[in-house]
């Protein structure tokens, strides 16, 4: 069953998604050479507090941290930890998820430490346009496919992986809610779109396969081949207009 979310619940939504936006650039503008992941936590925690909302990932299925990092061939749910420091030439993937008011707002980027490859520049922009491309398709009228299949077209027509064991999905009133979002699939598949629906709409892209291994903490999973992974997200509203992010 797919939520349909009046403008007053979208209101709220929104409200939510500003948080994230707001712990976003915070975040961004502490992403340095030897800044441990925890401190990132740590800043996002505090921001997400002082606009008097609640971290919406901490304790969530028992997950430690206010935030999720992930880097380099770490694909998902990474958490942050003082002994890891960030390294020039990582790229890091910071998920932030927000509370307000019994409403979600869920948001995901990566970025570069200092000076990173080539490689991954071609990877940070291949997964933003991954994600650009399968908004564009969050369209009253069209189908849950349309959005999978255009995720998938802009990653292996650059010649990286869509990562198939996680994908976007309903948010609104929890953190995450029917349907689930593959990033593959068939144009013209899968449910009818209609305004109202709220879809957290999240690329997850390799560089290389697409196999995962979980690691030793239960949480954190990386590329078999050990390439590089990104991740971008935004929390997307449906209106007659079009997608609203
Ligand atoms: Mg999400």
């Amino acid at each position: 069953m797919i939520a349909v979310r009046s403008p007053d619940e979208i209101q709220h939504i929104r409200a939510s998604c500003e948080i994230v936006v707001a712990v976003q650039r915070a975040l961004e503008q502490a992403v340095k050479v030897n800044v441990s992941t925890s401190e990132l936590d740590a800043l996002a925690e505090r921001t997400i507090l002082e606009c008097g909302a609640r971290p919406a990932f901490k304790g969530y299925r028992d997950f430690p941290s206010s935030i999720c990092t992930s880097i380099n061939s770490a694909a998902v749910h990474g958490f942050p930890s003082p002994d890891v420091n960030l390294v020039e030439g990582d790229i890091i993937t910071i998920d932030v998820g927000v509370e307000l008011d019994g409403f979600y707002g869920d948001g995901a980027f990566t970025v570069g430490v200092g000076d990173i490859s080539a490689d991954c520049r071609r990877l940070l922009e291949t997964t933003r346009g991954a994600l650009a491309d399968g908004i564009a398709q969050a369209r009253a009228g069209g189908r849950l496919g349309d959005i999978s299949h255009a995720v998938q077209s802009r990653v292996e027509s650059a010649g990286m992986s869509v990562i198939r064991e996680f994908g976007g999905h309903g948010i609104g009133r929890t953190l995450h809610e029917d349907p689930h979002i593959p990033n593959h699939g068939n144009p013209g598949k899968g449910p009818r779109l209609k305004p109202g629906f709220v879809f957290a709409i999240e690329p997850i892209v390799s560089l290389g396969g697409p196999e995962l291994v979980v690691g030793d903490d239960g949480w954190t999973t990386t590329t078999r081949d050990g390439t590089p992974v990104a991740h971008a997200e935004h929390t997307v509203a449906l209106t007659a207009e079009g997608p609203e992010i």
